[in-house]
């Protein structure tokens, strides 16, 4: 068995954006109206709604460089899927509120698209439909549920079809009826491009792709250029505290103090930084809404042939929130020097954190053998076992108990903001939130939400 032990971690985003430039710390006390703490996707698109939504200044401090977090070391698949069952959000916060949220991820796309636009974004967004893979009736029955509360908020319930072959067929609950379409397993077979009669059934719904590191790193440009007397970006400074008063902010880098009118963290949850009252007390969010990440690990491989852009992933519980990480699979066109070719990346395990996250160490153990043993199959049959991978990465995934990010003001202080917490799902979720955050800096009083901070 090939063990991989010694292949560094690589990520192909990264390998895509510009080299680093020379660092740009913060070098004096500063004052802003915002400081958005953290330049992933969540800071940058803070920033970029604030600034174009207000007059007011920004200053964005990234304590290593910009996209090298999680948005440099995803799998960069456009999708708004929570992860926790639409119902079972619904049953906490009420239909509406679901499903107001739902269609808050979902609009996100066109906000990805205007980002694009107004940044003269060269990068590469492609959009399709995905297909997920399910075996059973509890997977089908938590989809079937979830359309149901679509339906009833006014949202267009996702595509499925189950095979005349399962054999739970006849156990579906009259009450699904019309969110289904019965077909031929070949069909199933089609969708999934799986040979494995094992699935059932299928949920589609809209997805695409894009590499979210190298659109922030040029939304960021953009920022740079379209507002120098608003928009300021300092990197290598690390956040140490944030003191959060009743007429101010105060953010402490590197020795220096940079007061601020308002702080919005956008730090993915990871909290090497603590965020205190002017007592001295510290602030923290409800328990449900604490991060407790954990790493996900991913590779990917270029493919001989040109093929389709697609998104593709299968449950691989009986029960959906099972021990078993489902595998996530997803290709696309990869633009390279020499040309375009096809990219595909599969992942699922994820580990618990222990002791620091390294950015570049090689993968657990034999994690990369039995991913290549597992995974491999479901991403390409054909490929051979045992081959290099082109990349294999790993980055945090800040998973919270209640699996619905903080976007917005903290209750009792205003003056602190959030848009973080994300899990599996945070591209367009982040641009979701930094355009709400710009929304409420502008002086809008937005509704109650699922995303408030508790
Ligand atoms: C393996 C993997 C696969 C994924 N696949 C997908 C996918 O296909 N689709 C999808 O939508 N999402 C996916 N995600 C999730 C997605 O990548 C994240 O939700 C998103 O990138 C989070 O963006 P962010 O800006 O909040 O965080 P980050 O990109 O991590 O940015 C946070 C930034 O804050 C900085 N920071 C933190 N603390 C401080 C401090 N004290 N001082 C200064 N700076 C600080 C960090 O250095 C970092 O740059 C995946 C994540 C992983 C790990």
């Amino acid at each position: 068995m090939p063990t991989y032990a010694d292949q560094p971690s690589r990520s192909p985003w990264i390998a895509q954006m510009a080299p680093d430039g020379p660092p740009r710390p913060l070098s004096a006390d500063a004052s802003t109206d915002v400081a958005i703490v953290g330049a992933g996707i969540a800071g940058v698109s803070t920033a970029f709604f604030t600034l174009r939504s207000t007059d007011l200044r920004v200053l964005l401090i990234e304590r290593d460089r910009v996209a090298h977090g999680a948005t440099g070391r995803n799998a960069g698949q456009l999708t708004t899927y929570f992860e926790r069952p639409l119902y079972d959000i619904a049953d906490e916060f009420g239909i509406e509120a679901a499903v107001e949220g739902q269609r808050g991820f979902d609009e996100a796309h066109d906000l990805l698209d205007l980002m694009a636009a107004e940044s003269g974004s060269t990068v590469r967004v492609e959009r399709f439909v995905g297909h997920m893979g399910m075996f059973s009736l509890n997977h089908l029955q938590v989809h079937l549920r979830n359309g149901l509360v679509r339906r009833k908020g006014g949202l267009k319930p996702e595509e499925c079809v189950v095979s005349e072959d399962a054999d739970f067929l006849d156990q579906i609950p009259g009450e699904f009826a019309g969110l289904y379409q019965v077909v031929p397993q070949a069909r199933i077979r089609e969708l999934l491009e799986t040979t494995d009669d094992r699935y059932r059934a299928v949920l589609s719904d809209l997805k695409g792709c894009a590499n979210a590191g190298l659109f922030v790193e040029q939304a960021l440009d953009y920022l740079e250029r379209a507002y120098p007397d608003r928009f300021r970006y300092v990197d290598h400074t690390l956040v140490e505290r944030v003191v959060v008063g009743d007429d101010s902010v105060v953010v402490e880098a590197l020795g220096h103090c940079v007061t601020a009118a308002r702080v919005v963290l956008c730090t993915n949850g990871f909290t090497d930084h603590v965020v205190l009252d002017d007592s001295g007390a510290p602030i923290v969010l409800h328990q449900r809404q604490q991060v407790v990440g954990t790493i996900g690990f991913m590779t990917a491989f270029f493919e001989d042939q040109p093929r389709t852009p697609a998104a593709m992933s299968y449950i691989r519980n009986t029960t959906i929130g099972g021990d078993v990480p489902y595998v996530y699979v997803t290709r696309r066109t990869y633009d390279r020097p020499e040309g375009a070719a096809t990219l595909t990346c599969m992942g699922g395990p994820e580990w618990p954190i222990e002791g620091p996250w390294v950015r570049d160490a090689p993968f657990p153990g034999p994690l990369l053998s039995t991913m290549d043993e597992l995974i491999r199959p479901f991403a390409q049959p054909a490929r051979p076992p045992g081959l290099p991978y082109d990349f294999q990465w790993h980055g945090l995934m800040g998973y919270m108990d209640g699996r619905v990010r903080v976007i917005g003001a903290h209750p009792g202080r205003p003056r602190l903001l959030y848009n973080l917490g994300c899990n599996g799902v945070g591209f367009l979720p982040s641009i979701h939130g930094g355009r709400q955050i710009g929304r409420i800096l502008a002086g809008e009083a937005l509704p109650p939400s699922i995303f408030d901070p508790r």
